[in-house]
C-alpha cells in the first residue's frame, strides 16, 4: 500500500490523481489533501478518501471549511487533522508515513513542500511545472544527492521519460517536445491584439487549469516545458526541439545517434501520466480511452512561429543564460496571463510584459528556495508595475 500527500487535490491533476485511487483502492491510501480554496470540492474528496491531514491556503478559508463540516454533518470523531499555510504544506509532504507527493499545485505556492519532500528522499511525481523553471538547479541538486525518484507527470515530459528508457543517455542526440499550437494556431499574429480571454481558455485538445490553459495559447507552456526538460534529463535548450503537432497524439520524441527516432503516443488523458508515476518502474491496466488504429487518421506536424510566439524564444534565452532568468520568466508571466484574463493588457501584452520584466530584474544565482522566493517577490512586483503603466 502506497501512502500519498496530493498537493494541489482540487485542481485537474490532482482530480484526476484520486481517479487513479479510486480505480485502485488496494493499492495506494491517502496521508494529505493540500488544496487552496476550493471548500466545495475539497469536502467531498475528504468525506471519500479519509485522508488524516488537511490544509488549505488561508486561515478563512480553514474557517469556511469547518462551517461546511459541520453542515455536513460530518462527526468530529471523523474530522481529518486541520491547517492552513505554507508551514503546514510542508508537514503534510514530509510526514515520515507519505511514500509518494503528488506535486499539483499550480504556481510557487507548491514549491517548498516539494523541494523538502525531496530532501526526505519521498517519491515525487511532478505536475508542477514552476518548481523545475523556478529552481531547477537546486531541485536536481538535491534529486542527485539523495537518489529521490522524481518522475515527470506533466505528458511531454512522462513521454520523454518513456522514450528515453529505450537507449542510453550518452546515445540520446536530441528531445522532441510536441505542442499543440493551442487555439490561436491559425490565427494571423495580427488578430492576437483583440482575442478575448474566453477564446484564449478555448484549448482544442487539453482540458486543463486556467493559467496553464492561457501558457499554452501563447507557447509559454512548451517554453516552461523545454526548460523543465533541461533539468530532468540534463540537456542543453539547443538540444531540445519543439514541434507543433495539433492532434496531440504523439507526446514527445527522442531521437538517437542512429537516426532512430522512438515516439510516446496515447490519448489525451492525465490519468495515463499520472499512474505511470504511481506505478513507476512497473505498468498497470490505466482506466484512460485507447487510441483506436481501426479509425484513419492524419496527424500533422510543423515548425512553431516563433515570430508570432516570442514566449518560446524568451524561454530558451532564459534557460541558456542560467540563474534566476526562469523564475523571473514564470514570475512575470503569471502576473501578465492573470492582467490578460482581468481585461488589463491585449494578449500581446503578455509576452511583452514578461520580456520588459525580464530586462528590468536581471538574473542571479540563488542558493535558497528562501532566495528563489524572493527573486519570484520582486519579479512579481515589477511585473505589476509594468502592467499598471500599461493600464
Ligand atoms: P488547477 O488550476 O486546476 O489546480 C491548481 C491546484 O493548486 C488547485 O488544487 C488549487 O487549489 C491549488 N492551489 C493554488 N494555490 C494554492 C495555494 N496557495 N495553496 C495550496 N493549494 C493551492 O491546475 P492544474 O491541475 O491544471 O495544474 C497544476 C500544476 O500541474 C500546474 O503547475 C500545471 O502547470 C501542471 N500541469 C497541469 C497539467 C494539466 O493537464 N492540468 C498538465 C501538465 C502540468 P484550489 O482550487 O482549492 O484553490
Amino acid at each position: 500500500m502506497k501512502t500519498l500527500t496530493i498537493l494541489g487535490s482540487t485542481g485537474s491533476i490532482g482530480t484526476s490523481t484520486l481517479d487513479v485511487l479510486r480505480q485502485n483502492p488496494d493499492k495506494y491510501q491517502v496521508h494529505a489533501l493540500v488544496a487552496g480554496q476550493n471548500v466545495e470540492v475539497l469536502l467531498p474528496q475528504i468525506r471519500e478518501f479519509h485522508p488524516n491531514v488537511v490544509v488549505v491556503a488561508t486561515e478563512s478559508v480553514l474557517v469556511s471549511l469547518t462551517d461546511r463540516m459541520t453542515e455536513a454533518g460530518i462527526p468530529k470523531t471523523e474530522w481529518p487533522q486541520l491547517s492552513y499555510g505554507d508551514r503546514a504544506r510542508v508537514d503534510a509532504a514530509i510526514a515520515p508515513e507519505v511514500d509518494f507527493v503528488m506535486s499539483a499545485i499550480v504556481g510557487v505556492a507548491g514549491m517548498e513542500a516539494t523541494y523538502e519532500a525531496v530532501l526526505r528522499k519521498k517519491s515525487i511525481g511532478l505536475a508542477n511545472k514552476e518548481t523545475l523553471v523556478a529552481s531547477g538547479k537546486l531541485v536536481m541538486d538535491a534529486v542527485r544527492e539523495t537518489g529521490t525518484e522524481l518522475i515527470p507527470v506533466d505528458s511531454e515530459h512522462n513521454g520523454a521519460h518513456q522514450c528515453l528508457r529505450a537507449g542510453r543517455r550518452d546515445e540520446v542526440l536530441r528531445l522532441i517536445l510536441t505542442a499543440s499550437g493551442g487555439p490561436f494556431r491559425q490565427t494571423p499574429k495580427e488578430r492576437l491584439a483583440t482575442v478575448t480571454p474566453a477564446e484564449a481558455l478555448n484549448h482544442p485538445t487539453w482540458k486543463m487549469g486556467q493559467r496553464i490553459t492561457i501558457d499554452s495559447a501563447t507557447l509559454m507552456n512548451k517554453g516552461f516545458e523545454v526548460i523543465e526538460a533541461c533539468w530532468l534529463f540534463d540537456f542543453h535548450p539547443k538540444e531540445v526541439d519543439v514541434v507543433v503537432h495539433p492532434q496531440s497524439s504523439v507526446h514527445a520524441m527522442v531521437e538517437y545517434n542512429d537516426g532512430s527516432v522512438i515516439a510516446q503516443i496515447s490519448t489525451t488523458d492525465m490519468r495515463m501520466p499520472i499512474q505511470y508515476a504511481l506505478t513507476w518502474p512497473a505498468r498497470n491496466t490505466a482506466p484512460v480511452p485507447r487510441m483506436d488504429w481501426a479509425v484513419s487518421r492524419t496527424w500533422n506536424f510543423e515548425p512553431p512561429d516563433m515570430d508570432k510566439f516570442p514566449l518560446l524564444r524568451l524561454a530558451r534565452e532564459s534557460q541558456a543564460a542560467g540563474g534566476s532568468a526562469t523564475c523571473t520568466l514564470n514570475a512575470a508571466d503569471e502576473i501578465a496571463v492573470g492582467a490578460f484574463l482581468g481585461g488589463r493588457i491585449p494578449f500581446p501584452g503578455i509576452g511583452e510584459v514578461v520580456e520588459e520584466t525580464l530586462q528590468r530584474v536581471g538574473s542571479r544565482t540563488a542558493s535558497s528556495i528562501g532566495e528563489v522566493l524572493e527573486i519570484d517577490r520582486i519579479s512579481r512586483e515589477v511585473a505589476g508595475f509594468i502592467v499598471a503603466e500599461r493600464g
